[in-house]
């Protein structure tokens, strides 16, 4: 191989997908969605052609921007890992010169002067291949070896893996992978709404519910005039920032000013808090039946603050019939902190806008509240004429991936 020849950079990427590959006869139609999930999330980008391969994905991104792909790709559910790939006939020499170029770019890529280690791994899906698996990793080692002075072999925790990847009639070669979030494709497991304040917690609990599957009609409850524009601002960032995860994000916003105030005029004080969030549940199963969707989601952990009691959940849970997810039950704030710096919410959430719950609070809200008790409270309500007030007034935005 002439050392002047310019490396050609490849079109080629490689999408591994881990859980899906256990759900058995369900598997094309998740391989499905995900290869649809990928395509919506490069559309602005191209049209990649997209092959399956034995519980993987060969992307040809054409003349797309790889970084660009690579960086997207790292935000969809499902996958597992990325890697930017050569193919080269199914030959010793090729896979040898491949691989050669191959590190040489990761070297490249690297301050001059620094040494590299390095370990082969060999995967023979094509048994029919000439050399076995153990016998090529350890030649083609020693070959780099002798070609690159600045390697040197690692096997346990190396900078850099050559992998070369031997299918019918072709190998894949790559030493550059990126993780991938893991998890399954959005859709794949249905609709929930999801209950979204202003908060840290509940863009973590939609994340969390993205993950496994499911996509997301958010909505929020607004009490303008007493909360601002910006507040629901903050809302829609909120989206936006969701949306690379997930493909595309409805929001209804709720205007919950009438609802609050009535029941501030007609329920007694310590009971407030449930009340409303009663409505909160109420409104958001009108809206899952509308969009059908199958469960509610919220940012609820146990034992946060007064209305995260079990009590609490009970007597507000009891308004819905439908499965209440809450994905962060067991996580603490810091947990929970963690994961929205990671996934790009946490500085939307500090913000310091004013949440509609804040506005209403009572000085000592109940934080046991029976279920007779707070039916008792309401009954000066007229709660079918109140929800529909509010659903009347929703004002809908809809979010996709740019
Ligand atoms: P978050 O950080 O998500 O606001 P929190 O710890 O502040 O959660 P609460 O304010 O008690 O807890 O709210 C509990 C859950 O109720 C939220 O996670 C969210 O799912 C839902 N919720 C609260 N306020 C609103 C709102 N204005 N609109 C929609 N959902 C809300
Ligand atoms: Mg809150």
């Amino acid at each position: 191989m002439d050392n002047k020849t310019e490396y050609k950079k490849s079109n080629l990427i490689m999408v591994r997908y881990g859980e899906i590959s256990l759900k058995g006869k369900n598997r094309p139609v998740f391989e499905k969605k995900l290869a649809g999930n990928i395509r919506y999330a490069l559309r602005d980008l191209g049209r990649p052609r997209i092959k399956m391969l034995q519980g993987r994905m060969i992307m040809n991104a054409g003349n797309m921007d790889i970084q660009q792909v690579i960086d997207r790709l790292s935000r969809v559910f499902g996958i597992v890992s990325i890697s930017p790939v050569h193919k080269v006939a199914a030959a010793v020499e090729a896979i040898y010169e491949e691989a050669l170029n191959s590190i040489k770019q990761v070297l490249e890529n690297k301050s001059s002067g620094d040494s590299l280690s390095f370990r082969v791994t060999v995967k023979r899906a094509d048994k029919s291949f000439p050399v076995n698996s153990m016998d090529l990793s350890r030649d083609l080692g020693a070959y780099l070896l002798e070609h690159i002075p600045e390697l040197s072999v690692d096997l346990h925790n190396p900078d850099t893996v050559v992998s070369v990847d031997i299918r019918e009639g072709c190998a894949y070669i790559f030493s550059d992978t990126r993780h991938g979030p893991r998890g399954l494709p959005v859709g794949s497991s249905g609709r929930a709404v999801l209950m979204l304040s202003g908060g840290i917690d509940s863009p973590v609990a939609g994340w969390m519910s993205m993950k496994r599957g499911i996509e997301l009609e958010a909505v929020h409850y607004h009490s303008f005039p007493f909360t601002g524009e910006k507040s629901k601002e903050k809302v829609l960032d909120l989206c936006r920032a969701m949306v690379c995860y997930g493909g595309k994000i409805n929001l209804s916003v709720v205007h919950f000013t009438e609802i609050q105030k009535d029941i501030q005029k007609k329920c007694p004080e310590e009971f407030r808090v449930t009340i409303m969030r009663r409505f909160m549940f109420r409104i958001a199963q009108r809206i899952a039946e509308k969009k059908k969707a199958l469960a509610l989601v919220t940012g609820e952990s146990v034992g946060q603050v007064a209305s995260q009691t079990l009590e609490s959940m009970n007597a507000i849970g009891s308004v819905t019939a439908m499965p209440v997810l809450r994905p962060l039950v067991g996580f603490d704030k810091e947990q929970i902190t963690r994961l929205a710096r990671q996934i790009g919410t946490y500085d939307i959430s500090i913000q310091p806008y004013e949440d509609c719950c804040t506005l209403f609070l009572p000085r000592y809200p109940s934080t046991k509240p029976r279920v007779e008790k707070v039916q008792d409270a309401e009954k000066n309500l007229d709660v079918e004429d109140l929800v529909a007030g509010a659903l009347e007034k929703t004002e809908e935005h809809s979010f996709s991936i740019s």
